[in-house]
């Protein structure tokens, strides 16, 4: 497989790590580049924060954890820095992403859904399929809500780092967050219907007019293609 420049421009600071961790992972264990983009500043993120801290300290520390989480991946991420709620389609913010876009130049692309639960996750989704003709994944909504896949990505193996890597974020997992990352990866990978497939992320493909060969941009797997008509009739 030819090695691919891949980009995941993500939301808020966990939001890589929530939604595309364990593929992001594979694709470095698999020898590709990888960069991370983070467009918001967190200031506004609700977490579990000390009550007295200043936005400019929000926004210090969700880099220090979003910095450390990208660490597993051997990535520095690329902080936009615009203030949460203000991602919005004008002139200003297509600047600034089309700017890292092209300094990218990216295979292939990652980001949030166009109908995610929130409104930066629905801007900056909005934003990267109108700078980017490279082929562009959505990944899977917060629990899953209005998300049907059109690709899967096994991270059986890649889970438990995901897990360790989302942990860096403790400003702003609430109760829970461990069951509902893991009961999302799990739904994803019993739809697979293998066995050995544990967890897997899910994706759907920006669909526009160009052929685009899903599978052979992200990571590769081994699974054989199912060869056999199942019979649904008894012939004598
Ligand atoms: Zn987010």
């Amino acid at each position: 497989m030819r090695k691919l420049r891949v980009a995941a421009f993500m939301p808020h600071q966990d939001d890589m790590e929530a939604l595309t961790g364990g593929t992001l992972l594979k694709y470095v264990q698999q020898g590709h580049h990888v960069d991370v983009v983070i467009a918001m500043d967190g200031r506004r993120g609700r977490g579990v924060l000390p009550e007295n801290l200043t936005w400019q300290e929000i926004v210090a520390l969700r880099k220090e954890e979003a910095t450390r989480g990208a660490s597993y991946l051997g990535v520095k991420p690329t902080f936009l820095g615009i203030e949460d709620h203000r991602l919005v389609d004008d002139r200003a913010c297509y600047d600034t992403v089309i700017n890292e876009m092209e300094r990218l130049n990216p295979d292939v692309i990652f980001t949030t859904s166009p109908n995610d639960y929130h409104n930066d996750h629905r801007a900056i989704s909005r934003l990267v399929v109108n700078v980017a003709w490279a082929p562009v994944f959505f990944s899977d909504t917060k629990a899953s809500v209005n998300f049907i896949p059109d690709f899967y990505v096994d991270i059986t193996q890649q889970f438990e780092t995901k897990i360790k890597m989302l942990g860096e974020h403790a400003s702003q997992l609430k109760p829970g967050w461990e069951e509902l990352i893991g009961t999302v990866n799990r739904l994803r990978g019993i739809q697979c219907m293998k066995e050995e497939i544990k967890y897997a992320e899910g994706y759907q493909l920006y669909k526009r007019l160009n052929w685009v060969k899903g599978y052979e941009l992200l990571p590769e797997d081994t699974f054989e293609l199912p060869t056999q008509i199942v019979p649904t009739t008894e012939r004598n």
